[in-house]
């Protein structure tokens, strides 16, 4: 996902995504080559972090362990479409607590910094974490997957929009159409303008996916336009 968005944005016809872009790029040319390269070396340590409760999970349903199921009729469709919104409003709680927990100072200079090295993100940002940070962002699924039903197939699905909204936040452009901008998509999911202030500011938009918690606990901010580079403001 991350060489996919990188190739598309940075790499392929950056000019073409101008006025979507989020960050001064100019000011930090010098250091962006040896920045993607600690992201990257940082990621390839998430990557075995995270792969590892996933073959755990597996391991587990195998042998019957866990509530994870084969037919998908077996809690009724209605259930499916469900326990899918279950998990993302489950999951983005626990992203939102943890991340919370992650920038109170003295553990933030431990184990989230990491991830805050990058004032502007790029698509090798979203998974360039902390082993620690890895490790709790990791768990939590193969957590519930013990407690809450839910269809094999549906697991595959909710890791893809994992990666899938991890990497497009923090893409460093703006990548969702104008009208989606102006309407109900911005106002309650999370965006690359929304998370991109969370690198700028460090204290607002904790969420993963939704809006919800931050608005509920007044750590949501969110405005027009990032960067005065923008000539022709997205939204
Ligand atoms: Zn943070
Ligand atoms: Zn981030």
């Amino acid at each position: 996902m991350s060489s996919l968005l990188y190739w598309l944005l940075w790499i392929r016809r950056p000019e073409s995504w101008e006025n979507r872009r989020l960050q001064d790029l100019d000011r930090y040319k010098s250091k962006m080559k040896s920045k993607i390269k600690n992201e990257i070396k940082w990621s390839i340590w998430s990557c075995l972090i995270f792969a590892l409760p996933s073959a755990f999970i597996v391991e587990m349903a195998k042998l019957g362990n866990t509530k994870i199921y084969l037919d998908p009729l077996e809690y009724g469709w209605m259930y499916l479409v469900l326990s899918l919104l279950i998990y993302l409003f489950l999951h983005d709680t626990y992203f939102y607590w943890t991340h919370r927990w992650l920038h109170i100072p003295s553990v933030y200079r431990r184990f989230h910094k990491v991830h805050h090295e990058s004032l502007n993100p790029t698509p090798w940002t979203s998974f360039s974490f902390h082993p620690v940070e890895s490790i709790i962002e990791a768990i939590i699924i193969p957590i519930l997957v013990f407690i809450i039903p839910i269809h094999i197939s549906l697991v595959g699905v909710l890791l893809t929009l994992m990666t899938i909204f991890g990497v497009v936040n923090h893409t460093g452009y703006e990548v969702y159409p104008r009208s989606w901008m102006l309407g109900f998509w911005n106002e309650h999911w999370i965006t690359p303008t929304h998370h991109t202030l969370h690198h700028h500011k460090l204290n607002c938009n904790y969420g993963l996916y939704f809006r919800f918690w931050d608005k509920l606990m007044k750590t949501d901010v969110m405005i027009k336009t990032l960067f005065m580079k923008i000539k022709n403001p997205v939204f």
